[in-house]
C-alpha cells in the first residue's frame, strides 16, 4: 500500500493523531507464501530506535530491545534517531527465491540493508536521497532491494534507516513479476497525472503570455510548485531530474512546500480579490507571503531536519489560511464558488485516501490515487474559474468603455439639444442621440397636447406611416411589439407641463440594450431638464410679447411683427379700433366687468381677423389690426363685418343681461404707388378714428 502521508499536511496531521495503534502479533518468521504477489510487511517488522548511532556489530547486542513497529508509533518529530528495522523471512520451498523488498517512501535519506549471516550483519546495499540515483542496483523511484532467499532457509534482514524528515516505512515484499506489473499500472496513472498537470501549466502559460493577467502567473507558479512537490514525494524528481544531486534532493521537498504555499495564497488573493472582500485577512496573508518568499532561500542554508520542521509549520499555517480564506469568501462571488469547488474536490480526494488507509472504504486504485485525481480536477476547475473571471472582466471592461462612449455621446447631444429653439427640433436631436446609442434605425417623438398624441418629430418615418404609428402607439406603451418587426423601445418623458414619448425601433431581432441601464436615466434627466428650460423660455418669450389680459400681441411686438411682414409686401391695410364710450361701461358696471368687456372685444376682433392679419392691443380699450396684402375694399368689408359682429353679439353677464358694445374704426391702406410706413399708417388711421368718433361712432372712417 502506498503510504498516503504527506499529500497535504492535513493528511499528515491526521496520521499523527490517529495513527494505527492496534497490537499486532509479530511473527518470529514470515513464511513466504508460494503464490506471493505482494506481502505487506508493515505489521511484521520490528524496530529499534537507536539514539547512539551504533554500528552493525553493536546492534546485534540489542536484538532483545526490538519492538513491533506497529505498536511503536514512531512518527511525530524529526530527530537524528537511526531506525533499525528487522524482519525474518522464511523460504520453506525447495527452490531459491528472488524477491523484491520495497520501501514505499522514496525520500528517506539513507537505507542500508543487512543480512544476518553467521552471527554477523553483512551489508548488502545502501540507497536513499543521500546517494546518486544511478548507484542503485534496482532503479526505481521507491527504495527497492533484491533479495535472494535460499531453499528451506530463513534469513533475518536488518534495515538501517536515517531520515531528515519524518520516519515512515511502509515495507512490502514482492514477487518481481507482480512488482513490474503493478509498477506498469502505477507508472501509467502517474503519467496521466503529470501529463495533465503539464498540459495545464503550458495552456495557462500561453494564456498568461497573451492576457498578461497576474492571476495566471500565480496559477502557473502554484501548479508548477504543486506538481514538483508531487514529483518529489513520488520519487520521480530524484529518478529523472536531480538524481545526481543528492544535496538538492534532500532540500527540494521543503523548497517546493514553501513555494506551493506562497503561490497558492498569492493566487487565492488575486483570484478572489481578497483585498476588497476581506482587507484584514488580506494584510495578514500578505505578511505571511513575504515570510514565505524570504524562506525560499532557507533550504540552501538551514540544516535539513530543521528545514523540514519549518516547511511543515509553514504548510500548516498555509492550510489554516486556506480555510480562513474559504470561510471568508464562502460563496459570495462567482470566483469563490469555483475556488471552493476546486479545493473541496482535492479535499475529497485526500479524504477518500485516508478513509481507504483506515479501511473504512475499500482500498482500490481509485481510492489510492484519489488525491492525485482530486488534484487534477482541482487544477482544472481553478483554470476554468480563471478563464471565467477573465471573460467577465473583459466584458466589464467593454461595458465600461461603452458606458464612457455613450456618456460622451450624451454630453455632445445635450450641447446640441441646448441650442435648439423649439421642442420639435429638441426632440429630433434626442431621437438621433437615442438611435446612435442603440443603433436602432427609426424613431419618432410623440407629445401629448390636450389629451391627444401628436408626432412632434421623426427620423426615417415616412409621412404616410404617421397615422398608423399613432394607432399602434397604445400597444407599444404597454410594452408590446406592435406590428413592427424587430424591437421597439419607448422612453417616456414627463415634466409638470409636458408629456412625451420617444419610440424607436430596430428591424434587428437581437439587440443588446444592457448599456441603456446606465445611459437612460441620465438621458431622461437631461432631456427633461432641457424640455422644462425650453418651456420656461417659451413662456417668458410669450408673456413678454403678449398682453396678459387679452392675450393679444402688445404694442411693441405687434409693431415688430407687422414690420417684419411688411418688409416683403407691397400692399397692406391697417385698422385702429376704439370701443365707444367705454368710460360709461366702467362707470356703470365697475372695472372688473370693464376688463371682461375688453377681453370680449379682443376675442371678437381676433375671431374676425386672426386668419388674415396680425392683431394687437394698442393700449387701454384700443386695438390694432394689420392686414398684409389686403387691398382697401377687402379690408373695409372686414371692418364693416366687425361692426356688424359687435351689433349682433354682446357680453353675457351672470344675471342674464348682455352688454352690447360698439366700436369706431380708423382705417388706412398702403399701395405700391402710395407707399406708407407702418408708423405713417398708424398715424393716418388714428386721424380717421378721430373722424369716426366725431361723426357719431359705430363706424369706419377711411382716408388715404
Ligand atoms: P370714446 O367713445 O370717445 O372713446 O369714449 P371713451 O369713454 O371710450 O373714452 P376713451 O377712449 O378716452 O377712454 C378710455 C377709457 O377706458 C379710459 C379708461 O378708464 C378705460 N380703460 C382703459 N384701459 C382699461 C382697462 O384695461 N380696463 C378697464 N376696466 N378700463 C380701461
Ligand atoms: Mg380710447
Ligand atoms: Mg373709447
Amino acid at each position: 500500500m502506498k503510504k498516503f502521508a504527506i499529500l497535504l499536511f492535513i493528511t499528515f496531521a491526521f496520521t499523527v493523531l490517529f495513527g494505527p495503534n492496534t497490537l499486532a502479533l509479530t511473527a518470529d518468521k514470515v513464511v513466504i507464501p508460494d503464490s506471493l504477489q505482494e506481502l505487506d510487511l508493515s505489521d511484521q517488522l520490528d524496530v529499534y530506535f537507536d539514539q547512539n548511532h551504533l554500528n552493525a556489530k553493536q546492534i546485534l547486542s540489542k536484538t532483545d530491545e526490538f519492538i513491533p513497529l506497529s505498536t511503536s508509533n514512531p512518527s511525530g518529530d524529526i530527530s537524528d534517531t537511526v531506525y533499525w528495522l528487522r524482519v525474518n523471512l522464511e523460504n520453506d520451498s525447495e527452490r531459491q527465491r528472488n524477491l523484491l523488498l520495497e520501501i514505499k517512501k522514496p525520500h528517506l535519506s539513507s537505507v542500508t540493508l543487512y543480512t544476518l549471516k553467521n552471527e554477523r550483519l553483512q551489508k548488502e546495499e545502501t540507497i536513499g536521497y543521500r546517494y546518486p540515483f544511478d548507484q542503485r542496483d534496482y532503479k526505481h523511484r521507491n527504495l527497492v532491494f533484491s533479495l535472494d532467499l535460499q531453499p528451506n532457509a530463513s534469513t533475518a534482514y536488518f534495515m538501517k534507516i536515517e531520515t531528515d524528515s519524518f520516519f515512515q516505512a511502509p515495507v512490502s515484499l514482492w514477487d518481481p513479476i507482480a512488482f513490474s506489473e503493478a509498477n506498469y499500472m502505477n507508472q501509467s496513472i502517474h503519467g496521466i497525472f503529470y501529463g495533465i498537470m503539464l498540459a495545464m501549466i503550458l495552456y495557462n502559460t500561453f494564456l498568461f503570455l497573451s492576457l498578461k493577467e497576474k492571476s495566471y502567473l500565480y496559477y502557473i507558479l502554484f501548479v508548477s510548485g504543486f506538481t514538483m512537490m508531487q514529483a518529489v514525494w513520488d520519487g520521480f524528481a530524484f529518478q529523472f531530474i536531480w538524481g545526481d544531486f543528492p544535496w538538492w534532493a534532500l532540500r527540494s521537498n521543503s523548497f517546493f512546500i514553501i513555494w506551493t504555499s506562497l503561490f497558492a495564497l498569492l493566487f487565492a488573493k488575486h483570484f478572489l480579490q481578497l483585498r476588497e472582500h476581506a482587507p484584514r485577512l488580506h494584510r495578514v496573508v500578505t505578511i505571511f507571503n513575504q515570510v514565505c518568499a524570504i524562506s525560499l532561500v532557507l533550504p540552501f542554508f538551514v540544516n535539513i531536519g530543521t528545514m523540514t520542521m519549518i516547511s511543515t509549520g509553514m504548510a500548516t499555517i498555509f492550510v489554516l489560511f486556506l480555510i480562513a480564506i474559504a470561510w471568508t469568501v464562502r460563496l459570495k462571488t462567482r470566483e469563490a464558488r469555483f475556488y471552493l469547488t476546486a479545493w473541496s474536490l482535492l479535499f475529497i480526494g485526500v479524504l477518500l485516501n485516508i478513509l481507504a488507509a483506515y479501511q473504512l472504504v475499500p482500498l482500490t486504485d481509485l481510492t489510492l490515487f484519489a488525491p492525485k485525481f482530486g488534484a487534477v480536477v482541482e487544477v482544472l476547475v481553478l483554470s476554468l474559474g480563471l478563464a471565467d473571471r477573465i471573460k467577465r472582466m473583459r466584458k466589464e471592461k467593454e461595458y465600461e468603455t461603452k458606458k464612457y462612449y455613450v456618456h460622451t455621446l450624451l454630453q455632445n447631444a445635450v450641447k446640441q439639444m441646448a441650442d435648439m429653439d423649439d421642442l420639435a427640433s429638441l426632440s429630433k436631436q434626442g431621437l438621433h442621440c437615442l438611435m446612435d446609442v442603440t443603433h436602432f434605425e427609426k424613431g419618432f417623438y410623440l407629445s401629448k397636447d390636450e389629451e391627444r398624441w401628436n408626432v412632434l418629430s421623426k427620423v426615417d418615418v415616412p409621412e404616410e406611416m404617421e397615422d398608423f404609428l399613432l394607432e399602434q402607439y397604445d400597444s407599444w406603451k404597454n410594452g408590446k411589439n406592435g406590428i413592427l418587426d424587430g424591437s421597439t423601445f419607448t422612453v417616456p418623458i414627463s415634466s409638470s407641463t409636458h408629456s412625451g414619448q420617444f419610440v424607436i425601433w430596430s428591424t434587428q431581432e437581437e439587440v443588446d440594450l444592457s448599456i441603456m441601464e446606465s445611459f437612460l436615466p441620465a438621458f431622461i434627466d437631461q432631456f427633461t431638464t432641457l424640455v422644462v428650460q425650453k418651456e420656461d423660455v417659451e413662456m417668458l418669450r410669450k408673456s413678454a410679447m403678449h398682453d396678459h389680459l387679452t392675450k393679444l400681441l402688445n404694442r411693441k411686438y405687434f409693431l415688430k411683427k407687422a414690420n417684419e411682414i411688411y418688409e416683403e409686401s407691397d400692399s397692406a391695410s391697417l385698422l385702429l379700433i376704439d370701443i365707444d364710450h367705454f368710460k360709461r361701461i366702467n362707470d356703470t358696471y365697475g372695472h372688473l366687468i370693464g376688463d371682461r368687456a375688453i377681453v370680449f372685444a379682443a376675442d371678437l376682433i381676433k375671431r374676425v381677423f386672426k386668419k388674415f392679419g396680425v392683431v394687437g392691443r394698442f393700449g387701454g380699450e384700443e386695438f390694432i389690426v394689420f392686414l398684409d396684402k389686403t387691398g382697401e375694399s377687402q379690408a373695409l368689408d372686414w371692418a364693416n363685418h366687425l361692426l356688424e359682429a359687435f351689433r349682433e353679439e354682446g357680453l353675457l353677464l351672470e344675471d342674464g343681461r348682455s352688454i352690447y358694445l360698439t366700436v369706431s374704426i380708423g382705417f388706412c391702406s398702403s399701395q405700391a404707388f402710395s407707399y406708407l410706413t407702418v408708423d405713417e399708417m398708424i398715424q393716418l388711421a388714428d386721424e380717421q378714428l378721430y373722424h369716426a368718433k366725431r361723426n357719431g361712432r359705430d363706424q369706419v372712417a377711411a382716408g388715404s
